[in-house]
């Protein structure tokens, strides 16, 4: 019998994720030996403080500071440090020596991914990166393998816990923005400083992912419009539940004509009603989901921990055999494929239904004027609904009105708003929200 080969593996980092890494590569050696054909030693752990106590007991002779010769003698690199920099020059380094690399820097890769792509493809190896993405859920392989065969038309994904925790706290509990985030805060869900999170910008880095792997065309941060849910309110919850709906962080990216008849992809973060029977609704706590419509396959979702040391290192360990197992075998890096030649739509012509909530002058002759400004600017409407509401000190009625649209473009709805305020029985526009999945 010949002697299995054993393969180099240096891991840049021992945080969160990276310590369960190395957790799992001592623990299960056998089991991921029989399933790669290869032995994989782990030849060392770079990080700042080799002195630092760490969640797991690993070996001590393991730990060194200095990345750049760790880097130099593996066969696989497991990049999990997170930023820019050394993380970049560290992959490169890695690439670049032939080393096949696994990351979960979606940061990284949002930032500078086709530097990174084009290196890997240069050195004919490969790199994976299925945890920057939705944690343990597998879907960037989906995506790219299973799903290769087939055309996808448009991907919704809940890709940040942290947000959808807040929201869905929001939803049962009727809290306000800044309670749902303390209490996420508290529980660990959100850091210190949530900015990345709740402005939606770890979001916006996967949607860039997401609609890469899906349109055969690199899209980078510049390509996608965001906005996080720091302006979503009590009230806005509290409406769009009356109203069916449930609110949701998602990451979008879809194929679209636009009024010119140009086809492209439009990649959009923003808050987003959805109707409460749309599987993404049941989607809890900081839970993640991507939904997916094929032209083939037809509706696809995946489910599952967004995020966490463990379930984010089994992502890891799946990339990391999966490259093993193409050293062993022999052949180039599986690359995805650029070939799709897709432009990024602006945010203007996106088309998606909207909820406009209006408080409005309780007068006979309100409903038809305002449906006739909607017609006037190409919008139509699918449902309007009004409440009357009466101040108990001053007696004083008023009504609030609520519409969904069918599809209009973000330019379309832009300009009706705005005529919508500049009528006489307007007393405000209290939320104008965008909808899917109706
Ligand atoms: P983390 O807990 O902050 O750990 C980072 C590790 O990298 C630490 O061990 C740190 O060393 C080391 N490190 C940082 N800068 C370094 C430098 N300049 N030189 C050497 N070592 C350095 O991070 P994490 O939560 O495990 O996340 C790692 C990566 O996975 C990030 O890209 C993140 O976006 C991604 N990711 C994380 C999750 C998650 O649930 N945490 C989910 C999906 C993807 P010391 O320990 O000595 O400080």
């Amino acid at each position: 019998m010949t002697e299995m080969r054993t393969l180099k593996v240096a891991l840049l980092g021992c945080g969160n994720v990276g310590a369960q890494v190395a957790r799992i590569l001592i623990e299960d050696a056998d089991a991921l030996a029989a399933r790669t054909g290869a032995r994989l030693q782990l030849s060392g752990i770079a990080v700042r403080n080799v002195n630092a106590d760490r969640e797991v007991e690993l070996p001590q002779e393991l730990f060194t500071t200095d990345a750049e010769t760790l880097v130099k003698d593996a066969d696989l690199v497991i990049e999990l440090m997170g930023g820019i920099e050394p993380a970049r020059t560290l992959i490169l380094s890695a690439l670049r020596n032939g080393a096949c690399v696994v990351t979960g820097n979606k940061a990284l890769l949002a930032q500078d991914g086709p530097t990174l792509y084009e290196e890997a493809d240069k050195a004919g190896v490969q790199l994976s990166y299925e945890a920057a993405v939705a944690g343990a859920i597998p879907i960037l392989r989906p995506i790219r393998d299973s799903l290769s065969g087939d055309r996808i038309t448009r991907v919704l994904g809940i890709v940040n816990g942290t947000t959808n925790f807040i929201l869905d706290q929001m939803d049962t509990t009727g809290a306000q923005f800044a309670d749902a985030l303390a209490e996420a805060q508290r529980l660990g869900y959100a850091e210190a400083d949530p900015t990345a999170d709740v402005e939606g910008h770890d979001a916006a880095a996967k949607a860039a992912i997401l609609a890469s792997l899906s349109f055969h065309t690199r899209f980078g941060l510049e390509n996608v419009h965001c906005e996080g849910i720091t302006s979503v309110t009590a009230s806005d919850i509290a409406a769009a539940k009356d109203a069916g709906f449930v609110i949701k962080l998602l990451a979008i990216a879809e194929k679209l004509v636009d009024e010119e008849g140009r086809e492209g992809v439009s990649v959009r973060v923003h808050p987003t009603l959805l109707p409460r029977e749309h599987p993404l609704a049941a989607v809890h706590g900081a839970f993640n989901a991507v939904f997916i419509e094929a032209e083939n396959a037809g509706e696809l979702m995946f489910y599952g921990q967004g995020a966490g040391g463990t379930p984010t290192a089994s992502a890891v360990l799946g990339d990391l055999v999966s490259a093993a197992r193409r050293l062993v075998l022999g052949g180039p890096g599986r690359t995805e494929t650029t070939t799709g030649h897709v432009p990024a739509l602006p945010i203007d012509a996106a088309t998606t239904s909207y909820y406009i909530g209006l408080d409005v002058a309780d007068q006979p002759g309100v409903l038809a004027k305002i449906a006739q400004l909607f017609a006037e600017h190409g919008v139509s409407i699918e449902i309007m609904r009004q409440t009357i509401h009466r101040d108990a000190e001053s007696n004083v009625e008023s009504a609030e009105l609520r519409i969904v649209t069918h599809r209009a473009s973000e330019a379309a709805l832009a300009a009706t708003v705005e005529a919508v305020k500049g009528l006489d029985v307007i007393n405000s526009v209290t939320s104008v929200l965008r909808v899917e999945g109706v």
